[in-house]
């Protein structure tokens, strides 16, 4: 067997050693320690380890700036999800090492509560050391256009989940989650945009005949209307996560 070469740092891995990414490159375990527990090498590309290497360093600037010490953050999930309606951001951290080591090392990713698209409870059933099967609950959660690491698992339970989505349900208010549904709530701005959404169907369906291009526009059309719906009633929490962001950022 051909001796791979770390996708990001180069470095000759041996075979146990070899953890693949999802485009198939391979990366050491070293470099694998530097990302968030929540990333799942398998998952995602070399592409998403860079950018998640960027949202790392960014998260820990954030969190330094806005969740060290503040009191008024609101924690769930064990303190892996601190969430700061102040500045419309909310920080997701977990330590690596830390059953091996004492302490271990945290890592921080904040985002914007705007972009959180899906925040579902989900259970799932791992064999115990006792052969038995143990319940586990996680928090899926997905975050919109971002990149990096936006969809993946955290470790909770079913009290500290509903307490956090309570939490989020009134940041985000009228809109609540998911990008449809946040669209299509009865309100005129929402109509308008459905009967647009038909037009353009409408269109699709009488082009069937007049060629691809016009199909390609349409569909763009729609897409973007989807994409500007689900920020609709969120533009206030955008704004001000933005702000903050830019602040530290720069
Ligand atoms: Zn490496």
């Amino acid at each position: 067997m051909a001796k791979k070469n770390c996708s990001i740092c180069g470095a000759e891995i041996g075979l146990m050693k070899q953890v693949q990414l999802a485009d198939r490159e391979f990366i050491c375990r070293d470099c694998v320690k530097k990302t968030s527990p929540f990333f799942v090498p398998l998952e995602r590309t070399t592409y998403d380890y860079k950018e998640h290497m960027k949202q790392l360093e960014n998260g820990k600037k954030l969190y330094d700036a806005y969740f060290a010490g503040n009191k008024a953050a609101e924690k769930f999930l064990s303190k892996r999800v601190l969430v700061d309606k102040n500045t419309g951001l909310m920080c997701i951290t977990e330590k690596r090492g830390r059953i091996i080591l004492w302490g271990g090392t945290p890592f921080y990713m904040v985002f914007r509560i705007a972009d959180l698209e899906i925040c579902e409870g989900e259970s799932r059933f791992e064999k115990g050391s006792d052969g038995k099967n143990v319940e586990k609950f996680e928090t899926h959660f997905i975050f919109h256009d971002v990149v990096g690491l936006y969809d993946f698992k955290v470790p909770s339970s079913k009290g500290s989940h509903d307490a956090m989505m309570k939490c989020l349900d009134k940041i985000l208010g009228k809109t609540g989650f998911g990008s449809i549904k946040a669209g299509f709530k009865k309100n005129q701005e929402d109509v308008r945009m459905a009967a647009s959404i038909a037009g353009n169907l409408k269109n699709m369906m009488a082009n069937k005949d007049g060629g691809a291009e016009a199909m390609r526009q349409d569909a763009e059309e729609i897409a973007e209307a989807m994409e500007n719906s689900f920020y609709h009633g969120r533009e206030e929490l955008v704004a001000k996560a933005d702000a903050a962001i830019k602040n530290v950022l720069g």
